[in-house]
Formats: structure tokens, C-alpha cells, sequence
């Protein structure tokens, strides 16, 4: 008997275009004699299709059109299956949600899950909410001592009433370079390095564009650094990767169009470096309530001070991806994290039954 994976790609986010190539390499790499594989397409207005085959961009279009009988009508076939599965005491399915961003990566779509009782794979709610809110997430960190950039953050009601005030702020606790972000994000969709205010302002109205707020960080000159955690309650440490961008920083192009980004894996740094991160990434798991799958990113100063950046609960996922690059090195290859990603989510269900 076969598992059941319904694959949730596409989303209601900026990240919609990343997640249609996670998915497509997760359906490549799924071992077909053991599971049964039901691709789920969720369309940028965020209609649930849900489909025997991944869907190809051009057949959406006409998909579209069928919106009347999408989301609920995907929702209801998926519960009946499971409540089937139940009854005849067959394995349960599972929901692998291969979305990152808004509406996917930040607790939305889990709530729905635990709310139709359908185990899934990744963090819960709590973790993906906190972790897709990089103002949230920076504040649980100060709050549990990790050590991290300067930050300040603006919601856009405080931005319109008294622009000049948020510059000059920034200014005066930030200072040059700093980067603006949208919030809930990632990607690096509507980020920005500024050097002037006149950058800084331009900053902001791109940012306030993907989100209600925005976060303003200390520019750090340091080397980048991610490690992959993956586990429940112990969770296991992949090694440590590099990212060497060719651009500024690693934006969105360098990210997925450039093909010019090395990432070292694994990252050359000291020992004590490696088991600093280790232990920082252990502690931002906990914190966040984290589950299945992290992917922490870091800076290291020239002076080897560590800094947390931000963690991904649902990070880019394609077999070139930072997160399972860093466990192939670590000797988990990518179908096989797959499997184990599966069990994790399992496992939690079970717990929680
Ligand atoms: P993703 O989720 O894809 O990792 P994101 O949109 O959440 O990305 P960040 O990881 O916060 O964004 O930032 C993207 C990139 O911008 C970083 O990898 C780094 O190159 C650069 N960057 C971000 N913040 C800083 C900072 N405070 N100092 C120096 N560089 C930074
Ligand atoms: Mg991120
Ligand atoms: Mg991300
Ligand atoms: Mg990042």
C-alpha cells in the first residue's frame, strides 16, 4: 500500500515562481513505488486545484477558469481521503506544503491543516508565523540572548505620518549601509542595500509595497553562512554552507537568475565557528518552536563574530538549494531528506493524536 503525498506549490505569494520549481524537483525525486503521488496547485489569487499531474504554466491559464470548483472542492476530496484512509485503516496521507512566503511558509495554510486534522510535513503554525515576521522573530531572538544585527522596523501608518522622522531615526540608530525589508517575506523580494538617504527613501516605498511593515537592519560586512537543521524534539545539524554572491548581496537575481552564486559547502571556517553556529541555530529552533525543517542563516564578522540573521521554515527546496545541498554533503541525499521530512511530519501527527 502506497503513501499518499499531496504537494501544495504554487501560492499566494511573491514566492510563487520559486515554489513551481520546488515542486517540480520533488516530484522528480519521489520514489514512486511508495508513494502515491497528488499534486495540489494553488494559483497567485489562491484557488486550490488540486490535479493528478503537476499542472504545466501554459495549461493554467485555462485552470483558471475553473476557479467555481477549485479550493473547496480540492479541500473536500482531500479530507474525504483521509477519512477514508482512516476507516479502512490504510496509512495516512499526508500534506507536503512546498510553499514559501505569505500564505504558505507563515502558519496560514498550516492552521488550515490542523483545523481539517491532516498531518503535514514542516513547522506548525506558531514557528512559521514567527519565522516569516523577520520584526517577530529578531525581537524572540533579543529576547533569548542570540547575538544579531542592530534593527528597527516601521509600519506603514507610522511611515506616512511622519516620513522624515522615520528617516532621521534610521539615520541616528542605523546609520549607512543599512538594509530595508519588507517583514514577511523572502527571497529577497523588496529588499534594498542603502548607501544615502535618498536610497533609504526609495527603500522604503519598495518595501511598503510587499508588506504593511518593514524591518531596517545595521549593513554587516561579513561572510554569509546557513546551516540545515531537520528533526522534531532532537533536531540533527547539517554542515555549514557559504554563500559567495558576485552582486552587492545575495538579492533575488543573484538568488535565481545569475547562476553566478558559489555556495562552499562545506563553508571553511574554524571549528569553534561551526559549533558557535550549531548551537545559536539550536537555540533560534527552540525558541521559534521549530519542527521537520530550518534552514538558518548566519553572518560572520571578519573578527569571527556570529550573528543570526533570520531562519526559513520552508526553504528553497530544488536539489541546487542551499538546504539539501547541505545535507548531501552531511550524507542525506535529497530523496532520502524527502522521506525523512515525511516521517518527521508523521511522527508530530501522531503525537498530537
Ligand atoms: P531568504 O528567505 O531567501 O533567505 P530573505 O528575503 O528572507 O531571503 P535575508 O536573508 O534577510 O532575506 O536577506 C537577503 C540577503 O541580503 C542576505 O543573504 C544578504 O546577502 C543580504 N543581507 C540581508 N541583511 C543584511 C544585513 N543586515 N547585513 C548585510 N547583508 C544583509
Ligand atoms: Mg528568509
Ligand atoms: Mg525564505
Ligand atoms: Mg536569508
Amino acid at each position: 500500500m502506497k503513501k499518499r503525498i499531496y504537494l501544495l506549490y504554487g501560492g499566494k505569494s511573491a514566492e510563487h515562481e520559486v515554489s513551481m520549481r520546488t515542486a517540480l524537483s520533488v516530484i522528480q525525486a519521489l520514489d514512486f513505488s511508495k508513494y502515491e503521488v497528488s499534486p495540489v496547485y494553488i494559483t497567485k489569487e489562491g484557488n486550490w486545484i488540486k490535479k493528478d499531474a503537476l499542472l504545466e504554466p501554459p495549461k493554467m491559464v485555462d485552470e483558471l477558469k475553473l476557479q467555481s470548483e477549485t479550493t473547496m472542492n480540492a479541500l473536500v476530496e482531500i479530507n474525504k481521503e483521509i477519512v477514508r484512509a482512516i476507516e479502512n485503516n490504510e496509512q495516512l496521507p499526508i500534506v507536503f506544503p512546498l510553499l514559501h512566503g505569505p500564505n504558505g511558509e507563515d502558519g496560514t495554510v498550516q492552521g488550515l491543516l490542523e483545523i481539517l486534522n491532516l498531518p503535514y510535513v514542516g513547522n506548525g503554525v506558531l514557528a512559521s508565523a514567527a519565522g516569516m515576521d523577520k520584526v517577530v522573530m529578531k525581537h524572540l531572538f533579543a529576547q533569548a540572548g542570540l547575538p544579531q544585527v542592530h534593527y528597527l522596523s516601521f509600519n506603514r501608518f507610522e511611515w506616512e505620518t511622519n516620513e522624515k522622522e522615520a528617516y532621521d531615526l534610521v539615520e541616528a540608530e542605523i546609520g549607512y549601509p543599512c538594509f530595508v525589508k519588507p517583514a514577511n517575506l523572502g527571497s529577497s523580494v523588496g529588499i534594498t542595500k542603502c548607501q544615502t538617504r535618498e536610497q533609504l527613501q526609495q527603500a522604503f516605498v519598495e518595501a511598503f509595497q510587499f508588506d504593511r511593515k518593514i524591518i531596517i537592519e545595521q549593513g554587516v560586512e561579513a561572510r554569509e553562512i546557513e546551516i540545515g537543521l531537520l528533526g522534531n524534539e532532537q533536531p540533527k545539524c547539517s554542515v555549514a554552507g557559504e554563500i559567495v554572491p558576485k552582486a552587492d548581496f545575495y538579492d533575488y537575481q543573484a538568488k535565481y537568475e545569475d547562476g553566478n552564486t558559489a555556495l562552499i559547502i562545506p563553508a571553511d571556517i574554524p571549528q569553534d565557528v561551526y559549533e558557535q553556529i550549531k548551537e545559536i541555530a539550536l537555540k533560534a529552533f527552540k525558541v521559534l518552536n521549530c519542527s521537520g525543517l530550518v534552514r538558518a542563516d548566519f553572518f560572520v564578522t571578519k573578527t569571527d563574530d556570529v550573528l543570526i540573521n533570520e531562519v526559513n521554515t520552508m526553504p528553497g527546496f530544488t536539489p541546487v538549494s542551499m538546504y539539501p545541498l547541505l545535507w548531501k554533503h552531511t550524507g542525506v541525499d535529497y530523496s532520502d531528506l524527502i522521506d525523512q521530512l515525511i516521517e518527521y511530519g508523521c511522527e508530530l501527527y501522531q503525537e498530537k493524536q
